[in-house]
């Protein structure tokens, strides 16, 4: 949609608004205008702006909800991880995990074997084992020896969560669905005690307008509370923060995820690959700050990851001078008053109050079985839409790329085949001389950040860098070095004069600085 096309958009009659683009508004958005609904999402600031490019990239069970007894939750993830896996192939995929088996240490041998045993009969295939020591050393080679008995290895999956977000959007306009972006809702417009629309705030143009609906369906994660203040509802949520580290892979080599259960408090951490550098997390603590601000992991959350990883790495003498970046995000976890932030259930919620309806907590990886409850929850309140609600292939297949594609290896184009689906094609047809060519020490490929700024609602320079592409995470300084080349690239895409383009740098820099860099201090 052309930005200038929004008053008419706005004026339209829509089944449904959606409030929210992260992965939950993203799928509802998917589902619904696949099964005929006129469908409207909007967003505050960026696509996946919020906690869902902020995740820990799994998409995984959660051998730690087996733990604590969420069966359903786990069998219904395991479940989505093999559609996603099956669906979404290049963007999903499959990681291998091991977990060291440490003399005194729990979970030991038994009762770990037992939870992946239980995790194989949900996905219906044996990926778990057991190795010995020198086996396990072979396979994680840095780790810490002294009391090692062997380890247990099984598999997961990862993806990159903004892309995801960003394809399920492109498959749901491709079914005519609309988003838009850095559109938010200001206020409810409440007739007759029932909500039947929005007043907006639009931060591209300062304007104020409203939109109308049959159903407000709220898909505002950590945010949720807010809206539903404004329907009388009291708060809900309790905001956890996750905060993450990234190393590069050379200083934290990794051929399999390493889980581990911190030394200090025995909760479940991680190493991975992923993109080229190695993702550490996670921390698991209460949210005190202003949902406003983006999130920044603390000096205290930092300590502690790092001391995990001189616990497990303890040859590689990491410090602080090895993280390239960081992130935090916001869970959006449904308060049952625990006292261990841990301990709070992760499972999705729907409310329906004085007409609006709410969907929030749960997981990126399940956001089809979040997405399509959303609709079940819903479907009474849309008089004469019916439909089936039995889950559909997550994407629609893609055709194999051609022509200039083809100078591309095979894993190259099945990336871009997950990332951008049908657009894959048109991407690699407007590269330019040289642009097939991955960015030096990423995956990533120049054409993607001329397409992105091109065509993918880019609004400001941190939107094409953290979230279109991840390369603010992945190269030192927020990708300081190749400002020259992104900019030779993408302002004239983007429009920019060089003032605006500067202006861009600056707002970016700082934002990195104080927000996705190593937080200074004591
Ligand atoms: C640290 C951490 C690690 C995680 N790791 C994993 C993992 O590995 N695997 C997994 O499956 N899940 C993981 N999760 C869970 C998963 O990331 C979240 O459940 C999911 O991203 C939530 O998506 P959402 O769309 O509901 O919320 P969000 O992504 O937060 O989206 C809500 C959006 O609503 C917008 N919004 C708010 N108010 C308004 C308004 N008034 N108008 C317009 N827009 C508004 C916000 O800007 C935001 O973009 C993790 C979560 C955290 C915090």
């Amino acid at each position: 949609m052309n930005r200038a096309d929004l008053p008419g958009v706005l004026a339209r009659e829509w089944d449904i608004l959606i409030v929210g683009g992260g992965i939950t508004g993203a799928g509802i958005l998917l589902e619904a205008a696949r099964r005929g609904l006129k469908a409207l999402l909007v967003e505050q600031r960026d696509f996946a702006w919020g906690t869902s490019s902020r995740s820990s990239k799994l998409v995984h069970g959660g051998l730690r909800y087996l733990k604590q007894g969420q069966f359903a939750l786990t069998r219904e993830s395991v479940h989505e991880r093999q559609a996603l896996l099956a669906d979404a192939a290049g963007l999903v995929e499959p990681q291998g995990f091991a977990f060291g088996d440490y003399v005194g240490k729990k979970p030991g041998r038994r009762q770990f074997m037992l939870g992946l045993a239980i995790y194989d009969v949900m996905a219906g295939r044996r990926a778990r084992r057991y190795v010995d020591a020198a086996d396990f050393a072979m396979l994680a080679p840095h780790v810490q020896r002294e009391g090692l008995r062997g380890g247990m290895l099984y598999q997961d999956a990862k993806t990159d969560d903004a892309r995801l977000v960003l394809r399920v959007l492109q498959e749901a306009r491709r079914h005519g669905g609309v988003a838009v972006n850095y559109l938010g809702v200001a206020s409810l417009i409440r007739e007759d005690g029932k909500v039947v629309g929005a007043m907006l705030k639009d931060a591209v143009d300062d304007t104020a307008p409203a939109v109308r609906a049959h159903l407000v369906i709220s898909a505002t994660g950590a945010w949720a509370d807010g809206l539903r203040g404004q329907v009388g509802a009291p708060p809900k949520l309790r905001p956890l923060r996750g905060s993450h580290l990234l190393l590069p892979a050379w200083r934290l080599p990794l051929a399999q995820a390493v889980s581990l259960m911190h030394p200090q408090d025995g909760r479940p951490v991680f190493a991975y690959p992923w993109e080229g550098v190695t993702l550490v997390g996670t921390t698991d603590v209460d949210h005190g700050a202003s949902l406003d601000l983006e999130p920044a992991i603390t000096r205290g959350e930092l300590a502690y990851l790092m001391t995990a990883l001189r616990w497990q790495f303890p040859q590689l003498a990491l410090g602080e001078d090895d993280v390239l970046a960081t992130f935090a995000g916001v869970r959006p976890v449904i308060d049952s008053g625990q006292l261990d932030p841990s301990k709070e259930a992760r499972e999705h919620a729907l409310w329906l109050e004085n007409g609006l309806l709410t969907v929030a907590g749960g997981k990126l990886t399940t956001f089809r079985v979040i997405a399509l409850d959303a609709l079940r929850r819903a479907a009474p309140l849309l008089p004469g839409w019916q439909a089936d609600l039995r889950p559909l292939p997550i994407f629609d297949a893609t055709r194999p790329l051609s022509g200039k594609a083809l100078l591309l290896d095979g894993e190259q184009r099945a990336r871009l085949l997950g990332r951008h689906g049908a657009a894959a094609q048109a991407l690699c047809d407007a590269a330019r001389e040289g642009e097939l060519a991955p960015v030096p020490g990423t995956q990533t490929l120049w054409a993607q950040l001329r397409w992105g700024a091109r065509n993918e609602d880019v609004r400001h320079l941190d939107d094409l860098l953290l979230r279109r592409t991840r390369l603010g995470l992945q190269l030192a300084g927020g990708a300081l070095a190749i400002m020259p080349r992104l900019r030779a690239i993408c302002q004239h895409e983007l429009g920019w004069d060089d003032a605006r383009w500067d202006a861009e740098q600056v707002r970016y820099l700082a934002l990195w600085r104080s927000h996705y860099s190593v937080p200074q201090g004591d």
